[in-house]
């Protein structure tokens, strides 16, 4: 093995102190600081952002070590705390090696997310292996300044082929850092194949949504290609065809994918001929809301439909329009669907509680005059740990109704 790469902090790291009466959160577990429950002065204002700093309490009592960004409302993001701990590759090896042994137990293939930021105590930091592939994101300043030691880290414990940095999440301009996306570590040249449960499905690391994968529906994948065989099957918002040709796995009679990406699409009709499945699968680029209002029109109806938005509520002030909109989803997937059929709806904004999803999609049935059974009420699968601490890190919600 190399000599550990030290971080450049190790020794001088600054003080950041708490407000009197604001460590309690902290102490509790949650590893967030705000700006405003920190002592903000010259001196905080000058630490560049992303540094390692060390956290004390109004009575100097030491707390741990933090990245820190005084640009962001977000400030402080704990670490650890272990006041001493060197924030180094064998820091990240100790963690990684947790967060792999977690996926290893619940994961037959090394095709998962290895780290889902705070809730593996590693907050701004999510990893995505494509078996002998990671994508990282870098999604604070600090992680974004760690970025060497994350990969001598992730190239300690795995010895991937490639190791791809993405740096171009919407959430990185809150923390004043550029879009960047570069393979830190070997070469990649195109889309890499994944596997799950025994489906082959291609995802492009560089050019794709996010990390080029939805990994956190697979669980849910896995219950809904159980629903398909003999049936035909819409997946509205398919990306690259997980629902769609997890389906047609699992014997579909027709599968048609909707998505308004060309290049997803691609990968989806590419996945279809790896697997033999081209021959009842189809991908069309299209509106998936004007799709279904079309289909209801024209009386085109499907066994189960599964419809994937992409969070319809960005922020807090758009949680209204966002749940009219979710029920508005649910409304025309229950009119396109076969009696006794499946709609699988799903919403990814951290934004809407599950009670409020439930709610719209209720109504949204409701309004299409269905009746239905909830037979499935989930979120991501457990290689998306949620920090019991922060409930917005339960991000997804995914229900499954049985129409009548
Ligand atoms: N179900 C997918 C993930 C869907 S992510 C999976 O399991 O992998 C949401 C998708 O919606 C993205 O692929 C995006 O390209 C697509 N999308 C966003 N707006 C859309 C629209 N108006 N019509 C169709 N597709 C849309």
């Amino acid at each position: 093995m190399k000599p550990n790469p030290a971080s450049p902090e190790t020794d001088s790291r600054p003080r950041i102190r708490l407000l009197k009466g604001y460590s309690k959160r902290l102490r509790q577990g949650n590893p967030w600081l705000y700006s405003n429950e920190l002592v903000m002065d010259d001196a905080a204002r000058a630490v560049p952002p992303g540094a390692l700093v060390e956290l004390v309490d109004a009575g100097d009592e030491r707390l741990g070590v933090a990245t820190f960004n005084p640009h962001s409302l977000i400030a402080g993001r704990r670490l650890t705390a272990a006041p001493d701990a060197a924030i180094d590759r064998d820091f990240f090896v100790e963690r990684l090696t947790r967060a792999l042994s977690l996926r290893e137990t619940c994961y037959d293939t090394p095709c998962y997310r290895l780290i889902h930021s705070e809730a593996d105590h590693l907050p701004g930091l999510i990893v995505d292996r494509f078996g002998e592939v990671l994508v990282c994101q870098l999604n604070s300043a600090g992680m974004d300044r760690l970025s060497e030691v994350i990969v001598a880290a992730l190239d300690a414990l795995l010895a991937p082929r490639a190791i791809v940095l993405r740096g171009d999440s919407p959430i990185r301009s809150l923390e004043g850092l550029e879009p960047t996306i570069r393979v830190a570590k070997g070469e990649l040249d195109g889309p890499v194949a994944l596997s799950e449960t025994g489906v082959t499905l291609l995802a492009d690391p560089l050019a794709g949504q996010k990390t080029g994968w939805y990994f956190d529906q697979r669980d849910n994948r896995d219950f809904v290609a159980r629903l398909c065989a003999g049936r035909s099957l819409l997946d509205a918002f398919c990306y690259s065809g997980g629902f769609a040709l997890r389906g047609a796995a699992a014997g579909a009679r027709t599968v048609l994918g909707i998505d308004r990406s060309e290049a997803a699409l691609t990968l989806a009709g590419q996945a279809a001929e790896r697997n033999g499945l081209a021959g009842n699968s189809r991908f069309r680029r299209a509106d998936a809301l004007e799709a279904l209002a079309r289909f209801d029109t024209e009386h085109e109806r499907f066994d189960v439909v599964v419809a994937d938005p992409p969070s319809f509520v960005k922020a807090r002030r758009d949680l209204k329009g966002g749940l009219r909109a979710y029920r508005k989803l649910a409304r025309l997937a229950a009119r396109v669907t076969a009696p006794s059929g499946f709609i699988a709806l799903a919403s990814c904004s951290h934004h809407v509680d599950a009670a409020a999803f439930g709610e719209a999609v209720a109504r949204g049935v409701a309004d299409a005059g269905r009746h239905g059974r909830i037979i499935r009420n989930a979120g991501a699968g457990p290689d998306h740990p949620i920090h019991p601490a922060l409930p917005e890190s339960a991000y997804l919600k995914f229900l499954v109704l049985a129409l009548d």
